[in-house]
């Protein structure tokens, strides 16, 4: 299997080369040159999510591990997880499902792509004798699952930014009570789109990029695409297929978790339609459903780890909806550095036909947090009670709805407070971040300051 940058001017690689490397060096997001096919969505029924994560992930892997490396990293990827089927589904109403995602050591959906990628990494790393500086941007919840995946882990330093004072305090706290060497949180002045920025312009400074051997393992990573891309079809096998469709809809910010199912419907989920849900921070809606990408302010929302405006993995969705056309995304990314682009009509269209779109203000979240709580007692964290508000407006009659919830409502104890009177307790296993010390250093939104840490602090 061979991966494809979406600018179409960084080289070729394979998978293992295409996961270790993030970002393409053109600036572009690398992409697989075809999508396999599942074979018979019968055959999953009643399996493992560990059997269906192999069947998914195998054919994308080409050359680079072993069947039994990957049966390997698999197993240990998930065995930590607090539920035995790893992404359960709960039921809201009739025909409304939660696709429960927070079941990770983290306690949000980035731990299905993180912890898999950690173990894959590791393999790699020790077959090659490489190290590696792994640098992440994070609205919240990337950065502590990357911590978790690669703390200790001896080829690798993890420096991680994130936008100071705009994570929640267990975010943070998660960030920065790991007490590995190897690991550095870095508080940034600025909003989560800065930390991107910053992300992007050190993985565009070839020399430096080559001197630590930078790694990104933020969503534009093709392996968190992918390992995302498992739970996709183990929902939509539950509720019925191959025989019957569902919806999905997916609280979005990067873009990345909603991509994953992009592809599953690729290789040939029946899925009907996937459903961007935004909070106040609603570039994806405006652009999905008015083709203009018009960038704006970002807001601070109860929904953090969904406050972005350049929301990376879109480029993806729009190298498919271009057909291909590697200079067509060029443009338009060139475009998007002095405000936005408008979406031609083919490729609005095509993008029309598998997303819908919705948004919820923060009145609209916390008071959908209350509503799930009264009609079913269950509670649900922001993010997930945006989903839950915009897949209500496009519940259809005969088709399954599935909302992925992304994260654990103990995650955002004041936003559920707020909304139901209540502090969801932590995991046991977890309530230790309160007392543990934090190290953290602060950074301004400068790059070259970023640079000079990086180079003082790393150990590998
Ligand atoms: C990261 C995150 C999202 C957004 O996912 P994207 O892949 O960036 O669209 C939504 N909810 C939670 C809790 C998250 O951590």
């Amino acid at each position: 299997m061979r991966y494809v940058s979406t600018r179409g001017e960084a080289p070729v690689l394979n998978f293992e080369q295409a996961m270790l490397t993030g970002l393409a060096r053109d600036g572009g997001l690398y992409l697989p040159e075809h999508v396999p096919a599942l074979d018979d969505l019968t055959t999953f029924e009643g399996l493992s999510y560990e059997y269906a994560a192999f069947r998914v992930i195998r054919p994308f892997l080409g050359e680079s591990f072993s069947d039994s490396e990957l049966r390997g990293a698999i197993a240990r990827a998930y065995e930590g997880f607090g539920h035995v089927a790893r992404a359960p589904l709960t039921q809201l109403a009739p025909s409304h499902h939660l696709l429960e995602l927070f079941h990770g050591p983290t306690l949000a959906f980035k731990d299905f792509a993180m912890q898999l990628i950690g173990q894959l990494f590791q393999i790699a790393l020790e077959r090659s004798g490489q190290r590696v500086t792994i640098l992440g941007a994070t609205s919240g919840d990337t950065g502590s699952a990357a911590i978790e995946a690669f703390r200790g882990l001896p080829n690798v330093d993890v420096f991680i930014m994130y936008p100071h004072g705009r994570v929640s305090e267990v975010q943070r706290r998660q960030m920065t009570t790991p007490d590995n060497d190897n690991v550095h949180a870095l508080a940034v002045t600025g909003h989560f789109d800065d930390c991107q920025a910053r992300l992007k312009d050190l993985f565009n400074d070839h020399d430096f990029r080559d001197e630590v051997g930078l790694a990104g393992v933020n969503s534009i990573n093709w392996g968190r695409v992918l390992a995302q891309i498992v739970y996709y079809v183990t929902a939509a096998v539950s509720l019925g297929a191959p025989h019957r469709a569902v919806d999905f809809t997916v609280p979005t910010g990067n873009f990345g978790d909603i991509f994953a199912g992009s592809i599953a419907r690729q290789m040939g989920v029946p899925i009907r339609r996937m459903i961007a849900a935004t909070n106040r921070n609603d570039i994806l809606h405006r652009a999905l459903s008015t083709g203009e990408h018009q960038l704006g302010e970002v807001y601070p929302t109860i929904s953090p780890s969904m406050d972005i405006q350049v929301s990376s993995n879109f480029e993806r969705a729009l190298y498919f909806a271009y057909g291909g056309d590697a200079a067509a995304i060029r443009q338009l990314m060139d475009e998007l550095k002095s405000g936005g682009f408008t979406i031609s009509q083919g490729a609005l269209q095509a993008l029309r036909e598998q997303y819908g779109s919705g948004r919820a203000s923060e009145e609209e979240t916390s008071s959908m947090i209350a509503t799930v709580r009264a009609e079913t007692g269950q509670i649900v964290c922001p993010h997930t009670a945006v989903g839950i508000k915009v897949a209500r407006e496009h519940l259809e009659p005969g088709v399954p709805m599935i909302t992925l919830a992304t994260a654990h409502p103990a995650k955002f104890p004041d936003a559920v407070e707020a909304a139901v009177g209540q502090r969801p307790p932590l995991p046991p296993h977890m309530a230790a971040i309160f007392d543990l010390p934090e190290r953290v250093t602060r950074v301004e939104n400068d790059g070259e300051a970023i640079k000079s840490l990086i180079l003082d602090r790393r150990t590998a």
